[in-house]
């Protein structure tokens, strides 16, 4: 994509989440996180180059393949982990990204708490809320959050807020309602929701963070 072609996309992207955070009477615009998941170094330069900062991936493998040259010509671009994370993989992660969104259980937070501690890293965490109880989604029952929650501040992790993916095909807004009033009730400020289709809407009842992939790239293959 050519540096004009990235530059119109990022502006029109934001332009679209800062009058929707107006409209919301929202302190200040979300934070847009460009989700370059199968997309290669050079489709993610141009979007360097027009002035973007941060990036997110959903696979530890891929981004631990893609990104450290990226880092090493832009060091002051910020990661954000958005996918599923295996246990295994949490001092990779911890090692690799700025920002995990996706502590989802117990086992995870125990072993993100030991990576921390042998690393010495702390990204910021968003506690994943499966806010549509779909079986085959990532995320806590919303019923296992208070005390998912209270582990993962006892052991330590930066917790700084909560993120969903709400059910394909259905009007996210409720989703969305609803995430934001967990976050309140537990105190957080952090709300990671809005993707290509629905970030208007994430927007306006007061995302913090939008993670945009298609809207700013293009279809994957
Ligand atoms: C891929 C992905 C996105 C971006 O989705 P688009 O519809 O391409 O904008 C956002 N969040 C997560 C968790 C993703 O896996």
């Amino acid at each position: 994509m050519p540096i004009d072609d990235a530059r119109q996309r990022l502006t029109d992207i934001n332009d679209r989440i800062a009058r929707a955070a107006q409209l919301a009477g929202a302190p200040r615009p979300a934070t847009l996180i460009a989700i370059s998941k199968m997309h290669d170094a050079d489709a993610i330069r141009p979007l360097i180059a027009a002035g973007q900062r941060v990036f997110g991936e959903n696979r530890v493998q891929e981004a631990a393949a893609k990104w450290p040259p990226l880092k090493a010509e832009t060091p002051d671009v910020a990661l954000h982990l958005v996918g599923q994370l295996q246990s295994n993989k949490a001092e990779e992660a911890v090692d690799l990204f700025d920002t995990i969104h996706s502590v989802d259980r117990p086992s995870l937070v125990t072993a993100l708490a030991a990576a921390m501690a042998r690393t010495g890293k702390r990204p910021d965490c968003f506690v994943q809320v499966n806010i549509g109880d779909e079986p085959q989604k990532g995320g806590c029952a919303i019923g296992d959050l208070p005390e998912l929650l209270a582990q993962a501040r006892e052991a330590g992790l930066p917790v700084v807020g909560l993120m969903c993916v709400p059910p394909l095909d259905t009007e996210a807004a409720p989703y969305f309602a609803l995430l934001a009033k967990l976050a309140r009730e537990q105190g957080l400020d952090g709300l990671s929701m809005g993707m290509s289709g629905d970030y208007e809407t994430a927007a306006m009842i007061g995302a913090t963070h939008i993670r945009i992939g298609t809207a700013l790239f293009g279809a994957r293959a």
